[in-house]
């Protein structure tokens, strides 16, 4: 089993798939399905999608069996082209290195052992994505189209520190605010000018005071351009603003108010553009699937797995603003996620598949109560 596990992750590991590169992503959901058929015995189907790669989509059990449950994954990672060349994967002390191991090719596999040991009969799927990284814009509505026939979600991605359990997300939202004064010598007749870049700037402190830490909201400037040349009150000013919150709530109330800085009377006219990205996925979607992972891993006779609430979004938050019941990490245990030191533990990873199958027998034995 773990030599399988290591040389079917050094198979999808080499078959590079950044995010931008369609060709490429492409060929490791060929490689993907190969891998896939031969641990489970059954071939994909491959779902086209416009503007983006294809889905691979495992079904198991009757069409219209209730109680079903998805099994969630993309094999799209960061890491450009040439990078496994620089980086090959290698095993060293029970850690296996490589670009996208932990993010996430050994979360999919995870998901295929899954299937493999699940009696047939079991009513899940597993939807493999591609363009999870850049914001899931082309298979969105196939996640969404096959979450709606479950009861849960489950997402393979990987687990947050120590293994645990991811039951909240923040959400995202984006934001470029742009001012427009007007330009003017700036030695021989500033004052006819209307300058931009310190409208900008009032702006960037205004946005400051909407942060609340303690409750999970963070408004963060990230990228700002302005100006002509060094002499030239600026015309122009572009202010961009990454925006994080725990609650919708405070998701919305934000929006509101960076709306409410658009002003076009003034000297200097102020436009806002952008918006919702991604909907926290809140606590209350995880809870019943963290007390069920507890209790499965419990009859495993293994330490219950812990669980954290994160920054970084997934499909995840997709799923749970559906209103089902969506908990995430449960793929590969490791660590360093988009970073070059990125690890899976593989003992640890490989304790995964007996726990998620438990959950997904436990769930079609015993679906989570209605809404
Ligand atoms: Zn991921």
């Amino acid at each position: 089993m773990v030599e399988g596990f290591t040389a079917a992750l050094r198979s999808l590991v080499e078959a590079e798939s950044p995010s931008s590169d369609l060709l490429a992503v492409e060929t490791c959901g060929d490689r993907l399905a190969e891998v896939g058929e031969a641990i489970t015995g059954a071939a994909p189907e491959r779902v086209p999608l416009a503007g983006g790669p294809s889905a691979l989509l495992w079904r198991r059990g009757e069409a219209d069996a209730p109680g079903r449950v998805l099994l969630l994954g993309h094999r799209d990672t960061v890491w450009p082209l040439g990078t496994v060349a620089q980086r090959p994967p290698a095993t060293e002390g029970g850690r296996i290195h490589g670009p996208g191991v932990f993010d996430m090719k050994a979360g999919l596999l995870v998901g295929l052992h899954v299937l493999a040991r699940l009696d047939p009969r079991v009513p899940v799927t597993l939807l493999v994505t591609g363009d999870e990284e850049i914001g899931s814009a082309s298979s969105r509505e196939l996640i969404e189209a096959q979450a709606r026939e479950c009861q849960a979600v489950l997402v393979l991605e990987g687990a947050a520190e120590g293994g645990a359990l991811k039951r909240a997300r923040k959400g995202w939202s984006i934001y470029t605010l742009r001012c427009r004064g007007r330009s003017a010598h700036a030695g021989l007749e500033p004052h006819k000018g209307a300058n931009a870049l310190v409208r900008m700037a009032e702006l960037v402190a205004e946005t400051q005071r909407l942060n609340a830490p303690d409750r999970g909201l963070t408004v963060t400037p990230t990228l700002a351009q302005a100006g002509r040349t060094v002499n030239t009150v600026p015309d122009h000013a572009e202010l961009h603003l990454d925006v994080r919150a725990a609650s919708s709530t405070d998701q919305w109330s934000v929006d509101e108010r960076i709306r409410a800085m658009a002003d076009t009377s003034t000297e200097v006219a102020v436009e806002v553009e952008g918006g919702r990205n991604r909907p926290p996925m809140e606590e209350d979607a995880a809870a019943a699937l963290l007390e069920r992972a507890a209790l499965h891993a419990r009859e495993l006779g293994e330490r219950p797995p812990g669980s954290a609430a994160v920054g970084g979004i997934s499909d995840a938050n997709l799923c749970a603003a559906m209103g089902i019941p969506t908990l995430d990490g449960l793929g590969a245990v490791g660590g360093g996620p988009h970073a070059e030191h990125e690890w899976v533990d593989l003992d640890a990873t490989l304790h995964r598949i007996p726990l998620v199958s438990a959950l997904v027998d436990g769930l079609a034995e015993h679906p989570l109560p209605g809404p």
